[in-house]
């Protein structure tokens, strides 16, 4: 492995990994994995054109299935008010998919309702599976200090224990990681707001922060 000299680093590599969905929990709370879109293909027009799906999906009936008890605790408000008022999205809560099927391409796919095991085949040709994020920081591990999940602690978050080796008089800067001169913003930041926008604010806030370091 070859050795680089740095005075500062910033991590930006979030590189969110999209994970299969762990399996339901039992007290129907919603999971950090939450989405799952199928598009019902009606009996009319059994095979679109893949440009057609895309067109389609406005006005195509289209079934969003969460495994939790709502939408709330993980999606913004103005994205639910959407899927409410559209007059083409059906939201099905406490369900899972249980199955897919098919001959050469998706033809149905088994739902399960988590309440009452009941198991039930919808004709969805169409799936889009959102199943939560996990940070590709394995690279860093005791490297500088991870949470529960992977994400890396800065500043504030950082507790005495992940502190132990740090070297300065002055605490970690906001943005700043166990280990001085090395810097996290954006997703790969604990407790980081997902979203572009925080993401670029981060990484300018934190151009102060390597200012000063530098003078350090
Ligand atoms: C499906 C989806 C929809 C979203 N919709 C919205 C939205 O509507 N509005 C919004 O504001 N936000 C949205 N987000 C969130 C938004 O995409 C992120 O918050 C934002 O991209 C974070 O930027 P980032 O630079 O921190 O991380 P990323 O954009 O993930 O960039 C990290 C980069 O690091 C690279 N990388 C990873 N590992 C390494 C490595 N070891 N070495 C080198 N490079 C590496 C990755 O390839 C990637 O290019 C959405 C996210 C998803 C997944």
């Amino acid at each position: 492995m070859r050795r680089f000299a740095a005075l500062v680093v910033v991590v930006l590599a979030a590189a969110v990994a999209l994970q299969p969905a762990a399996p339901a929990r039992a007290d129907g709370d919603p999971c950090s994995d939450y989405l799952l879109v199928g598009s019902l293909c009606p009996p009319n027009n059994p095979r679109p054109s893949q440009p057609q799906i895309g067109h389609d999906l406005s006005n195509r009936p289209v079934l969003v299935v969460v495994r939790g008890k709502g939408l709330a605790e993980t999606m913004s408000r103005y994205l639910i008010q959407r899927i409410e008022a559209s007059g083409n999205i059906t939201l099905r809560t406490f369900t899972e998919v249980s199955g897919l099927e098919g001959n050469g391409r998706l033809e149905r796919v088994h739902l399960r309702d988590s309440r009452t095991n009941e198991r039930f085949p919808m004709p969805i040709r169409h799936l889009f599976l959102m199943t939560g994020a996990s940070p590709n920081t394995g690279w860093l591990t005791n490297c500088v200090a991870l949470d529960g999940k992977g994400f890396v602690k800065t500043g504030p978050d950082l507790t005495e224990e992940n502190l132990a080796t740090w070297r300065l008089k002055r605490p970690p800067y906001l943005l700043e990681t166990s280990r001085a001169g090395v810097f996290a913003v954006g997703d790969v930041r604990s407790n980081s707001v997902k979203r572009v926008a925080s993401a670029v604010g981060e990484g300018s806030i934190c151009l102060q922060f390597i200012h000063r370091t530098l003078t350090e």
